[in-house]
């Protein structure tokens, strides 16, 4: 398993007995396992790699989760149906506005649009298996399961990508999930064309260098327009990725409504920003029998990326800055082969160091800059997390006394406490999961008080809102707790347990309840209780609680975890239900 060795690469890279490097031959193994193109000794590209690790890792920590949440899109026009594409409209679709040649048409002809959610990168999608592109973004119309792991929560943003019929003005709309940016970088010509139309976007890079990176910026510019032709920023790259891209002649678009091929014109824009934006600067072009690189130096700022002018109105989350965490660079003038290194922050120290092998060396910021970039690794904007962070906690304390009346999902919590920006609340999982199981996950949800719910959800918005009252009562219907409860030693639940397991040829004996008032117990429904009854015998019935819920002055220590004669038990004994009685006894 990749994660497993990924797992142990980070443990050890953060344990204070590591050694100066570590080398990760894991992590390649792992690859190699489900990627047979990584075998041998041949040379690849750092980009693809990632692709496949990032797909590895999503594939293997993903869990079943409700639709993502996308914004109402306010931009109707003459489009059927709101921002999400029926499988009929399979016009081309969001890719680098303009490839090294100008226009994407050969390119995407090539794609299944189900194939672009993760990585609207040509290149990279022809070469990969239709299968791995499945996540997201692309609604069919049958019932989908959709998914989430710790990758697709940092990395996946949304695009809404649209054509306009250049006959009848309509206009198509998708959204699609991306995992980086893979973006043209415009040549002399482009770039004319580029600054004249005054496309926007702050195009002038040098208002975003820092005050310490003045002169040394200046004569890095002069020296890189006197050695490469003008230079190039970022924004540029972004810009010539956005803007509109004709359809016309052998890349005309079928317009729907026309019933006809149209000449069109095609534009994305971000819905959702990545909580970590990774773009990728498409050096590299690979033809049948050549490859080639584009060495020219690309200007990027380390602090303030700005993707606002990318941005579509009804984008969910307001921050759209960005702080350049990681760069991998890529070393030698050919396409074909050459060396790989990667810049890093430490976000702690905020020290900068250069990994090159078994050699990693402390750098400044400047040598960063400096460097010849393939992808980077932008981190939102975290400053308004600090604040949001210290005022749920001063309220947490302040509301200390108040009851906790509300659930809100640990899922989005932990994003609350460690994204830059967490997004909308979204305690659909604790009401509406694909595997919804009550007692399933303990952790599922968090208690708060009424006031820092108010401020969670005034703050972030979504919903539902969830109380810990109903929530319970639901669970318990669920589990048929709705009558009376009995309580039954652990310990005769166990031996129970073994015997149904085959583990001893021992039946257990009748059921004793003598001793429940002071050993662990657990707790039956009804049903529960009349067929194990019937079977091994045993009493006198201990009820933990009566038909109206309120608990007798016993504490169930667990409760088994289905209703029905199933009895089946989890594999750890039981499910823990701590909070029932906690909240049953105070009512
Ligand atoms: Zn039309």
């Amino acid at each position: 398993m990749l994660i497993t060795s990924f797992h142990n690469l980070i443990t050890e890279m953060w344990s204070p007995k590591r050694h100066l490097y570590i080398p990760p031959p894991h992590i390649l193994y792992a690859i190699r396992a489900t990627h047979p193109m990584f075998r041998g000794f041949q040379q690849h590209d750092s980009q693809e790699f990632l692709r496949c690790l990032m797909d590895q890792l999503h594939e293997e920590m993903k869990t079943p989760c409700p639709e993502p949440l996308q914004p109402q899109l306010t931009y109707d026009n003459e489009s059927d149906d709101e921002g999400n594409s029926s499988e009929g409209e399979e016009y081309e679709t969001c890719d680098s506005g303009v490839s090294e040649r100008s226009s994407l048409s050969e390119d995407t002809n090539q794609l299944k649009p189900m194939s672009l959610s993760r990585s609207p990168s040509p290149e990279e999608n022809v070469k990969r298996k239709p299968s791995q592109g499945n996540q997201t973004g692309t609604p069919a119309k049958s019932k989908k399961t959709f998914y989430q792991s710790i990758i697709s929560d940092i990395f996946d943003g949304n695009l809404l990508s649209s054509v306009q019929c250049l006959t009848c003005n309509r206009v198509s709309t998708r959204v699609e999930t991306f995992q980086d940016l893979s973006l043209p970088i415009p040549n002399r010509d482009h770039l004319n064309i580029l600054h004249q139309n005054n496309v926007p976007g702050p195009p002038k890079c040098t208002h975003l260098y820092t005050r310490e990176q003045g002169w040394y910026s200046w004569l890095w510019d002069w020296f890189c327009s006197w050695f490469w032709g003008p230079t190039v920023s970022l924004h540029d790259c972004l810009s010539a990725f956005f803007s509109a891209d004709e359809l016309k002649g052998d890349n005309m678009y079928s317009c729907d409504k026309c019933n006809k091929l149209r000449n069109g014109i095609k534009f994305s824009k971000v819905l959702k920003t990545p909580e970590v934006l990774c773009i990728h600067l498409k050096r590299f072009r690979h033809d049948l029998v050549f490859s080639s690189k584009i060495s020219s130096y690309i200007k990027f700022p380390l602090e303030g990326l700005d993707i606002k002018p990318y941005i579509h109105e009804d984008c969910q989350g307001g921050i759209t800055k960005y702080n350049l965490i990681s760069v991998i660079c890529h070393h030698g003038a050919s396409g074909s082969g050459g060396h790989y290194t990667c810049y890093a922050l430490n976000r702690d120290t905020n020290q900068w160091y250069h990994y090159d092998d078994s050699s990693v060396t402390r750098v400044s910021k400047q040598t960063v800059n400096s460097s010849q970039a393939y992808v980077l690794f932008y981190l939102k904007d975290p400053v308004k997390s600090y604040r949001w962070r210290k005022r749920f906690h001063h309220l947490e304390q302040a509301t200390a006394s108040e009851p906790k009346t509300h659930l809100i999902s640990s899922h989005w919590v932990n994003k609350f406490l460690t994204f830059s920006e967490p997004g909308p609340i979204d305690n659909r999982e604790l009401v509406e999961g694909p595997n919804w199981v009550p007692t399933d996950d303990e952790n599922s949800c968090e208690r708060i008080s009424a006031s820092v719910w108010n401020y969670l959800v005034a703050t972030f918005k979504g919903g539902p809102p969830v109380l810990v009252e109903s929530y319970l009562s639901a669970m318990n219907q669920r589990l048929g707790f709705t009558g009376p409860t009995y309580a039954v030693p652990v310990s005769w639940l166990n031996q129970w347990e073994a015997f149904k397991k085959g583990l001893v040829s021992e039946p257990p004996g009748p059921i004793d309840t003598s001793t429940v008032a002071n050993s662990p117990i657990c707790e039956l429904t009804q049903t529960q209780w009349d067929v194990l009854v019937g079977v091994y015998g045993g009493g006198p019935p201990v009820i933990l609680r009566d038909g109206t819920n309120q608990h007798t002055s016993l504490e169930p220590t667990y409760s088994l975890e289905r209703a029905d004669s199933g009895l089946l038990m989890n594999s750890d004994t039981s499910s823990i239900q701590p909070s029932v009685n906690e909240e049953n006894t105070n009512a």
